[in-house]
């Protein structure tokens, strides 16, 4: 099935989204800001390759960034990794003929996989409440709703096993995701998490809804601890105690830091990817050094993927004929 993920196979006229063996792993990287940037994000793409991803994906003015440049980042990192690269897009602050201009460049470049997103919407300085600019979308699930009538793109879209942080129940959480599979998602990933119990709930939750769409992992490994807590506390992912107390344990021992980093990322991705999880999808902040000693790990476990990771979940896409 699919491809082998050569840039050739990548313009055959059907193709699969995964095709190699165990385990499954994906890298996202964000559009660098300088030019010693943007020789770090191709080096560490290239790093990468040797795990031969499913496919990678590239940020789209992520954490209020407004750094649009992914288009750009897509395709450097195409100029080094053979593999599907998969661009986000986020509609907040966007208006309907900028996202169309979006879409039709990555449809032209031969970028049909689409990660469908809201942005974070600014805080109002005075009310402290979340507001939304004017026009153009409110929610993901307007903007998968676009996307899906421009045209065939195959569509992932966020998920949040331990809830968005706007939202006020996981329950109400779940019932907007499902809104976003209803508007025509193929598949999600995950925000991160360090409890896997919550990621089988969600799992659990969403197939008894009636759900069959992959739900890829988001894993971020906890490292370097201090910038991955703070980006904890604003995306709402809980960092367990035991994980804080041996962390802060190594505060002036960063080598052991990384170490346990490295040991919590391959045990959480051995069971996730052991109990069904497709696939490991991971925040690779453009820096290789974690994630290629996790991955290097995971190769050298020879893990069997559970019952629930089927490649053919991932789907089928059709290229445009210009491209093939
Ligand atoms: P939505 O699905 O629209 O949900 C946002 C909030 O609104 C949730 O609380 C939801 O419960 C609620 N909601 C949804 N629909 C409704 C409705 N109809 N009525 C009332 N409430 C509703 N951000 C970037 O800016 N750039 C990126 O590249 C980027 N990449 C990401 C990749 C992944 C895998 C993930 C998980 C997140 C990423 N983010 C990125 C962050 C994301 O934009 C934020 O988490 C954002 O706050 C929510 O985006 P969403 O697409 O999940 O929004």
């Amino acid at each position: 099935m699919g491809t082998g993920g050569s840039i050739s196979g990548l313009r055959s006229s059907k193709r699969s989204f995964v095709s190699r063996q165990p385990p499954h792993v994906s890298f996202e990287f964000f559009p660098p800001k300088t030019p010693a940037g943007w020789d770090k994000l191709k080096e560490t793409a290239a790093h990468l390759a040797e795990f031969e991803p499913d496919f990678t994906s590239v940020t789209f003015g992520a954490g209020g960034s407004g750094n649009f440049r992914t288009l750009e980042a897509c395709l450097a990192v195409r100029s080094v990794l053979a593999a599907d690269v998969v661009p986000h897009l986020s509609c907040i602050g966007q208006t309907r003929d900028s996202i169309e201009a979006h879409l039709a460049e990555f449809r032209d470049a031969g970028f049909t996989r689409i990660l469908a997103l809201r942005g974070d919407v600014p805080i109002d300085a005075e009310s402290a409440e979340i507001s939304f600019p004017q026009g153009g979308f409110h929610y993901a699930s307007e903007l998968v709703s676009f996307i899906k009538s421009r045209g065939n793109f195959h569509i992932l879209v966020g998920c949040y096993p331990e809830g968005h942080p706007e939202a006020p129940s996981l329950q109400t959480d779940i019932d907007n995701f499902i809104r976003k599979v209803e508007a025509g998602a193929d598949a999600a990933i995950t925000q991160y998490f360090f409890n896997n119990a919550g990621y089988f709930h969600f799992v659990d939750e969403v197939r008894r809804r009636g759900l069959d769409i992959p739900i890829v992992v988001g894993l971020m490994p906890i490292w370097p601890y201090e910038q991955v807590v703070r980006f904890s506390a604003k995306c709402g992912a809980d960092v367990p105690l035991w994980i804080q107390k041996r962390m802060e344990g190594y505060k002036d021992d960063p080598e052991s830091q990384f170490e346990f980093a490295v040991e919590v990322a391959v045990t959480q991705s051995e069971e996730l990817l052991r109990n069904g999880a497709p696939g490991v999808h991971f925040y690779t902040l453009n820096r290789p050094e974690a994630t290629v000693r996790i991955c290097e790990n995971l190769r050298g476990q020879k893990i069997e993927r559970g019952p629930a990771s089927d490649d053919v979940a991932y789907g089928d896409v059709e290229v445009p004929a210009s491209l093939s």
